[in-house]
């Protein structure tokens, strides 16, 4: 089973000396003003993710966009962007996560044989959830 497409999405890493953000909680904007799905800093989840001192911010994009773009956007968040951030590094990654129609999210695994059993993210949702779900039906159904 193929899912009917993939969808891209980009990881973009930015350092600062200042800390944007104090806590470990995935901040959103619900007002969806920009590319920005989600931010993160890295640091306040593990403090060795970071230098002493320096925040990492991990930011998730899901469309084309470039730096410019994503610091605009950014700025809404937060309110003033740090002088000193600076773009580390950005990672495309074209075919991330399997794409589903609206209303296409199914529990699902596959049987191959009696001992071979197929579990993923593509079988179910896009998400570690929708992995998860596959894994247990097809733990459940070997076992059964
Ligand atoms: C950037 C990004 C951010 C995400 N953020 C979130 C999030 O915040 N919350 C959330 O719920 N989900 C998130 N996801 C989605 C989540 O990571 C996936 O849905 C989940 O990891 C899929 O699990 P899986 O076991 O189905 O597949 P995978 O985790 O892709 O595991 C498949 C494994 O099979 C291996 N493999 C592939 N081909 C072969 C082969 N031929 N032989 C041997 N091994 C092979 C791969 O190397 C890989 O280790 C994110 C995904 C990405 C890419």
């Amino acid at each position: 089973m193929v899912p009917p497409r993939f969808n891209l999405s980009t990881t973009w890493y930015f350092a600062t000396a200042e800390k944007v953000q104090t806590d470990s909680f995935l901040m959103v904007d619900g007002e969806s003003r920009g590319p920005i799905v989600n931010l993160i800093a890295m640091d306040q989840v593990c403090s060795t993710f970071a230098p002493p001192g320096m925040q990492l911010l991990s930011i998730t994009t899901l469309i084309p966009c470039n730096e410019n773009e994503v610091k605009a956007h950014l700025r809404l968040m937060i309110g003033k962007l740090p002088k000193d951030l600076q773009l580390i590094k950005e990672y495309h990654i074209p075919r991330s996560l399997p794409g589903f129609p609206p209303n296409h999210i199914r529990s699902n695994f596959l049987q191959i044989s009696d001992e071979l059993f197929i579990a993923g993210d593509y079988l179910c949702g896009p998400s570690q959830n929708g992995a998860l779900l596959s894994g247990r039906l097809a733990a459940e159904a070997a076992i059964s």
